[in-house]
């Protein structure tokens, strides 16, 4: 069944939300997860490697419930992105930023992040981003800007 319809009276978040990546880099990491591309992302990822699409899903990516995802490898018991990369201070890279898939760049702005501040406050608890956004810091994202990027998102 898909998502019911979102209306106006939902948005709890029509006054904007502020929220800014410090790179700690825990979205990229934890237990399995999985990221869905489209197939035009597929092959600005694939061309980024200069492979063609079949490479790029043979080198990077596995599938999951017969959808392919971004690949996982196993660190010290979590499981990172096949394209986190960390400076010398620790903090988290993405290897592949410029062509990343929209699920990457709509964080934290996703629906079931947003379906209620409950949910969002959740979500905020393993990203200081997003912390640090409800303590009135970090960049202001206005609902338009929100909007777009929750619609973006289907996963
Ligand atoms: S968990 Fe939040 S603050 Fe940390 S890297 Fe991801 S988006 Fe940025």
């Amino acid at each position: 069944m898909g998502r019911r319809a979102i209306t106006q009276q939902d948005e709890w978040y029509a006054e904007g939300l502020r929220f800014t990546c410090t790179q700690c880099g825990n979205c990229c990491t934890g237990p399995p997860g999985y990221v869905w591309f489209t197939d035009d992302e597929l092959d600005a990822m694939a061309e980024h490697f200069a492979m063609t699409r079949d490479e790029f899903l043979r080198t990077y990516c596995h599938k999951v419930q017969g959808r392919w995802s971004l690949g996982e490898v196993k660190v010290g018991g979590q499981y990172d992105c096949v394209f986190l990369e960390r400076d010398a201070q620790g903090r988290a890279l993405c290897s592949i930023y410029g062509v990343r898939p929209t699920q990457c760049r709509t964080w934290p702005f996703w629906p079931e992040n947003l379906d209620t501040p409950e949910d969002y406050v959740r979500a905020s608890h393993d990203c200081p981003g997003m912390t640090k956004g409800l303590d009135g810091q970090g960049d202001f994202y206005p609902i338009e800007q929100i909007r777009i990027r929750r619609d973006a998102t289907e996963h």
